[in-house]
């Protein structure tokens, strides 16, 4: 059984991804921003974080370097639609060199999704 927490300010993200990962071994949590997640990786063992990086209140940038800290052996994936807050810059190499295992560019089908995530799975 793998946990998986899915960060995302935008509800119908949040549920396309926790659907694209619906499984038995998954056990899907999901959380609105950085914050929230946060609260929850310092109550549970979470094996995966699939992050959005532009989001209200604490951003995905920010969340990776606290996981860092608190649970460094979680994996994760960093998510974005490239565009930064003003639409003109990419987060997504950021979030690789802060610990990001692997990025996805949205919108993403589900294999991308499945792919990303083997891939720094092992
Ligand atoms: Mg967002």
């Amino acid at each position: 059984m793998i946990k998986i927490l899915v960060v995302d300010d935008e509800p119908h993200m949040r549920l396309l991804v926790s659907a694209m990962l619906e499984s038995p071994e998954h056990e899907l949590l999901t959380a609105e921003n950085g914050n929230a997640a946060l609260t929850i990786l310092r109550r549970e063992q979470i094996d995966l974080v699939i992050t959005d990086l532009v989001m209200p209140e604490k951003n995905g940038i920010d969340l990776i370097l606290e996981i860092r800290q608190l649970a460094p052996n979680a994996k994760i994936v960093a998510m974005s639609g490239g565009g930064g807050l003003n639409g003109r810059f990419d987060y997504l190499p950021l979030a690789t060199l802060i610990g990001a295992g692997n990025i996805l560019r949205k919108p993403f089908k589900r294999e991308e999704l499945c792919a990303a995530i083997s891939t720094i799975a092992g």
